[in-house]
């Protein structure tokens, strides 16, 4: 593998930083060429500074300043980029070669889809692009000649147990494949009595049991809505039918899914609940670089459990399971509302179960555009915008917490 110059979307964020952890572990294979944040220009500041980037991209003119404001003297300072539109053309520059795509949300789509349209080595952590636009961002990838490697530790781990083992012809599945696994800790709310769960808090929420995430994919993980996504985006990666994704409950997070072939042999991939063992596995491909993650001690441990997720416990999981039977129109409505939903619970102005509402009503209302055909992006952003709308317009009439 040659030198990498890599662009970080989302340095700021959980990923982020643990993405400047293992870059900075092998200065000899990489090294950062630009970062963007969207908050926390401090932090943003310091992380430019510590791997020299030569680029940041923030979101506006004061976000500017303050970036300027937290950059103390010494160093030049980096090139600053301002906007959306830089965020795209950053994650396409012709200096850059990988992309970690690593924005929360739909808001990560247009720089994800730029990155792969002009062919970088992709590393997709935001799963919401391939849940809004699936089909669209993996015909970007193909046209541009991407080479795509997720990022999400479940597919990480479907991708490494699927080693070697290439699809006949792209967009088709691997031969001989029976069903993938796909693990899920059940967060923190998998034994809660489920009278308590109207009361719950934002904080009680993002207390995830194994992984110390971002807010929104924490409630996520709490709901399942993050499991339902990971369904919908397998099903992309690996263009494999949704009848053949399952997932099962696995509270120690070690086994981090598990790929069955026809013959009856399953393969599991197995760790510590690290994502920067994912993201080693990405920056490295196809050689495998240290990451910083520690022995995995099953001795321990002790013991693994497995369980069938409760669909009454986890109604999102439900609703994204018949998205994705539905249409693709129905994923941009799942994951939109959602967005909005999970928002308005960290801001404490609906209840954790009125999350499901949200999303069921939005569906609800997709009525006759269920069919539509979402084959580019401006009709994904429209259609994503639209239930943005109708879920807070809901938000906004339904009894608060
Ligand atoms: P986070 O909230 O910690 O960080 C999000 C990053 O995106 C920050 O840098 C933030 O500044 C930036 N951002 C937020 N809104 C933006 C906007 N409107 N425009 C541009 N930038 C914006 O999130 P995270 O937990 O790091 O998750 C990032 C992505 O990775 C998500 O798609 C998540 O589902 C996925 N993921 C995360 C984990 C994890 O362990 N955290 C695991 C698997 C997948
Ligand atoms: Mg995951």
């Amino acid at each position: 593998m040659s030198f990498q110059h890599v662009c970080v979307l989302g340095a700021t964020g959980s990923i982020g930083v643990s993405t400047l952890d293992v870059i900075q572990r092998h200065p000899d294979r990489m090294a950062v060429y630009a970062l963007t944040g969207f908050s926390r220009m401090e932090l943003l500041a310091e992380q430019a500074r510590s791997c020299a980037a030569q680029v940041v991209v923030v979101p506006d003119m004061a976000a500017r300043q303050r970036f300027l404001t937290a950059w103390q003297g010494g160093a030049a300072v980096p090139e600053i980029r301002v906007g959306e539109q830089a965020l795209v053309d950053t994650a396409s520059d012709p200096q850059v070669t990988t992309v970690m795509a690593a924005i929360i949300g739909a808001a990560g789509l247009p720089s994800a889809l730029a990155a792969a349209r002009s062919g970088k080595r992709v590393l997709l952590a935001n799963k919401e692009a391939l849940v809004a636009a699936g089909s669209v961002f993996m015909k970007a990838v193909q046209q541009g000649g991407a080479q795509l490697l997720p990022i999400d530790s479940e597919h990480s781990a479907i991708y490494q147990c699927l080693a070697g083992e290439s699809p006949a012809e792209p967009g088709k599945a691997v031969a001989g494949l029976r069903r993938l696994l796909v693990t899920a800790s059940g967060g923190p709310f998998r034994s809660r009595p489920l009278e308590d769960l109207a009361a719950v808090t934002p904080a009680q929420a993002c207390a995830h049991p194994n992984w110390s995430m971002g807010r929104k994919i924490s409630v996520d993980s709490a709901t399942m809505l993050n499991k339902g996504l990971e369904v919908i985006e397998a099903h992309w990666l690996f263009s494999v039918p949704v009848q053949q994704i399952e997932v099962v409950i696995h509270p120690q997070s070690v086994i981090h899914s598990m790929v069955e072939y026809i013959d009856g042999s399953v393969m599991a991939q197995l760790g510590q609940p690290d994502m920067r063992t994912a993201i080693a596995y990405g920056l490295g491909f196809p050689e495998r670089l240290a990451s910083g993650v520690g022995l995995l001690d099953l001795a321990t441990m002790g013991r693994l459990d497995f369980e069938a997720p409760d669909l009454l416990r986890f109604p999102c999981l439900r609703l994204a399971y018949e998205a994705l039977r539905s249409s693709q129109a129905a994923c941009v409505t799942l994951n939109a509302a959602n967005e909005i939903a999970v928002d308005r619970f960290l801001g404490e102005q609906i209840r954790y179960t009125q999350i499901p509402e949200v999303i069921e009503h939005c569906l609800d209302s997709l009525n006759g555009r269920a069919s539509q055909t979402l084959d580019a992006l401006d009709a994904v952003l429209d259609l994503d915008s639209e239930t943005r709308s109708i879920a807070l317009d809901y938000c906004r009439r339904a009894p608060g917490p």
